[in-house]
């Protein structure tokens, strides 16, 4: 089945449910068993695929969504969590050990690397941050204790596009684990397990929710690494609300249709800043000669709404007078909803293996389902107030 035939019909089974188009929301915590033996039996097979036993460890509800997404990507199946960076921080948690190395590229998602540089480092694991595009030179920073490399392409804020076959290649002959953060693709635009990533996280709470009205994460492993991520997100004690579960699962049947249109709109909005006076450099994966570029031909179908900007240098109230004003761009941090977003980045506050080079402010833009023409003349109106206030 192709990727949007899986969309509308993984997960859900009218026919086991009187009709009903849409998989029904359970509302679980006790499991009742009619008998001792029934009970010992399940719990024999606590984690077993579709396997009710605990709300905790999930309803039917929860197994739709996994079995859904573990199919776009490919993956074994996948595991559910309140947020997108519970997810990373299980995930982690589930392959390292005290005196373990982790590998995580220097464009990584703040928190992630936060996680990294507080919790791993007071539990005696050490993180070495690495380039995007170290490429396959990433296996001269491979240690004997590096369980983990963690990659995330494109890079938050900076949207460099990685060479994930290389990196992955170089890690696996070193016996280490890849992690993959690849919600910017929403598990639609990059087939993880093709390019050898072993286990694939997911902010839900962008694209798959779609809506800006949920709050969820979401973990695809091979079947080599998923039981140790289901005993880790078991073990943590993370589970997500059935209601929650159920938006991510409407979301999910439309995201082919809207990250279509989110690429084309973000596509024209980046073409569109690309000619401006006012714009040196624009990051967007899909336009020629943006970092990484090469690889995102190879290696992904599409682009999602989200990209970069760096402008000619500015002052902050020139900045500041423009993103006061706009009109439908809002300024919010969770984007992959349907609407558009403009932030004001500083992305080399986090960075410390490899800075961007970025003479002016830094902007991110998420391109919703409006339509563009509106866009750009609430951009334009905004450049005007950024020139007056020169
Ligand atoms: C938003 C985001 C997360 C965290 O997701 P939450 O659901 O907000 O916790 C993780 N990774 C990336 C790349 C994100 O953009």
């Amino acid at each position: 089945m192709k990727k949007d035939t899986l969309l509308a019909h993984k997960g859900r089974n009218p026919g086991a449910n009187h009709g009903v188009v849409n998989p029904p929301v359970y509302h679980a915590s006790t499991i009742v068993y009619p008998t001792v033996a029934a009970m010992k039996a399940a719990q024999a097979n606590r984690f077993g695929h579709g396997q009710v036993t605990y709300g905790r460890h999930g309803t039917p509800t929860t197994f739709a969504l996994e079995d859904a997404l573990a199919a776009l990507e490919g993956g074994h199946r996948a595991a559910t969590l309140p947020s997108g960076l519970a997810a990373i921080c299980a995930a982690l948690l589930a392959f390292v050990k005290q005196g373990d190395h982790v590998l995580m590229v220097d464009s990584v998602y703040g928190p992630s690397r936060n996680f990294a540089m507080t919790m791993l480092k007071n539990f005696g694991i050490e993180t070495t941050f690495y380039d995007p595009m170290v490429g396959a030179g990433i296996a001269q920073m491979i240690r004997p204790n590096t369980r983990v490399v963690f990659t995330e392409s494109p890079g938050s804020l900076t949207f460099e596009v990685q060479d994930v076959p290389a990196i992955a290649k170089a890690a696996h002959a070193a016996g280490a684990v890849v992690l993959m953060d690849n919600t910017w693709a929403g598990g639609y635009f990059f087939r993880p397990f093709e390019h050898g990533v072993d286990v694939s996280i997911h902010a839900a709470t962008k694209y798959i929710v779609g809506h800006s009205d949920a709050m969820l994460g979401l973990v695809v492993a091979n079947e080599q690494h998923f039981p140790a991520v289901k005993a880790s997100v078991a073990g943590l004690g993370y589970c997500a609300g059935p209601d929650d579960v159920y938006l991510a699962l409407r979301g999910l049947r439309t995201m082919g249709v809207r990250l279509r249109q989110h690429h084309e709109t973000g596509l024209s909005l980046a073409r569109w800043l690309q000619a401006r006076p006012e714009v040196a450099r624009v990051l967007h994966p899909a336009l020629p000669g943006s970092t990484g570029h090469k690889f995102w031909k190879r290696d992904f179908t599409g682009a999602s709404g989200l990209f970069g900007c760096i402008l000619k240098p500015a002052s902050e109230t020139a900045v500041n007078a423009m993103l006061d004003g706009m009109k439908l761009f809002a300024m919010g941090y969770s984007w992959g909803g349907f609407e558009s977003l403009i932030l004001h980045t500083e992305p080399n506050k986090l960075r410390t293996a490899k800075p961007l080079v970025a003479d002016g402010p830094v902007l991110r833009l998420h391109a919703g389902l409006e339509d563009p023409t509106d866009l750009i003349a609430d951009l334009e109106a905004g450049f005007e107030r950024l020139n007056r206030a020169r």
